[in-house]
């Protein structure tokens, strides 16, 4: 069934004052969520928080909870929601500043703290330093995140008491795209940075991460990878 108008039901929250507000929008062909928020934040109400930037599923700012499945708002349309109602609701794990506007530098410290660049053998080659071509294609689906945090909020372990400290799955997936990168220097200190229980041993392996990312990174993959990497001791000190 086509829906000619829906409500979106928004999350609004601001300061310790939480609760739902309902906004009728007309859909028209093509319309995302993200453009029916704008649509919102200039003819209803101006006050409504939310991130984006791209508005083309590049620059991973505006991930949030739509009708209870994490998306990307710019690249939602809401005609394939088939829905009357459209519950929109900030990305889960990070503290809400405002609305749909979540506190992003847990995530961006946890993305830190893997030194997500490479780190040479050799710091000043005569020549460029060039990938194997399999390694590339292998490597390059990790290379394709943008930074979204919507494996973050889809993951089950930050989530529960106690555990916040875990780097999270974007953080551990950059993590083993650079531990596999032949031009590494540093390959074995990058896996004992994360063998502990905040890091490769935390994960649950449910694949959350995998199900919800937009960009089919599948940080699962890397963290299992990186743990056989670590059972095995193959590759560690090469
Ligand atoms: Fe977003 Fe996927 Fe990167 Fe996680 S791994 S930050 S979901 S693009």
């Amino acid at each position: 069934m086509e829906f000619k108008e829906v409500t979106l039901v928004i999350r609004r929250q601001q300061n310790s004052t939480a609760g739902y507000d309902s906004f009728p929008v007309k859909v028209t062909p093509g319309l995302t969520v993200l453009e029916a928020l704008i649509l919102i934040q200039e003819n209803q109400d101006p006050t409504l928080s939310f991130r984006y930037s791209c508005r083309g599923a590049v620059c991973g700012a505006c991930a949030m909870m739509i009708n209870n499945e994490i998306k990307l708002a710019c690249r939602t349309q809401i005609r394939y929601l088939n829905a009357a109602k459209v519950k929109v609701e900030p990305l889960p794990n990070l503290p809400v500043i405002k609305d749909l506007v979540v506190e992003m530098t847990e995530f961006w410290e946890k993305y830190k703290y893997v030194k997500p660049w490479l780190q040479p053998k050799d710091e000043h080659p005569a020549t460029e330093r060039l990938m194997d071509e399999k390694l590339r294609v292998k490597l390059d689906p990790y290379a394709n995140c943008i930074l979204c945090a919507s494996c973050y909020g889809a993951c089950p372990v930050p989530a529960r008491s106690g555990t916040r400290s875990f780097l999270g799955p974007a953080a551990l997936a950059r993590n083993f795209r650079f531990y596999a990168d032949s031009r590494e220097g540093g390959r074995f200190e990058r896996l004992e940075r994360v063998n502990s229980m905040d890091g490769l041993w935390g994960c649950d392996t449910v694949f959350k991460c995998v199900d919800f990312c937009p960009k089919d990174v599948r940080p699962t993959h890397g963290i299992v990878n990186s743990r056989k990497k670590l059972i095995t001791g193959k590759l560690l000190r090469k």
